[in-house]
């Protein structure tokens, strides 16, 4: 019968810290570091509508992209990349829900 192992003391414990918090202060370890998310999003390259959509060409073959607006459509759709603020932005001119 394998013996069950005895929980690991956590570091902050074992090296006398009076807290977790105090020991990642002391570390420099920021657990509340904020993540600066990006998002890509597709633009039409001849209008800058981001109102793109993929179209998977006939034959399955390679994907194309369609402006709504325009009626442009190719492969070589712009990326852009937008941090979270302008990318929430971008989904309200959108009209679209934020899960
Ligand atoms: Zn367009």
């Amino acid at each position: 019968m394998p013996k069950k192992n005895k929980l690991t003391t956590p570091d902050w414990i074992r090296e006398g810290f009076d807290s977790e918090a105090d020991y990642n202060k002391a570390k420099g370890i920021n657990k509340d570091k904020k993540k600066t998310k990006s998002f890509k999003i597709k633009e039409c390259p001849k209008c800058k509508s981001k109102d793109v959509s993929v179209v998977l060409e006939g034959s399955g073959e390679g994907t194309g992209w369609l402006c709504k607006k325009c009626g442009w459509k190719g492969e070589d759709v712009n990326e852009r990349e937008l941090n979270e603020d302008e990318f929430m932005k971008y989904l309200d001119e959108k009209g679209e829900k934020v899960a």
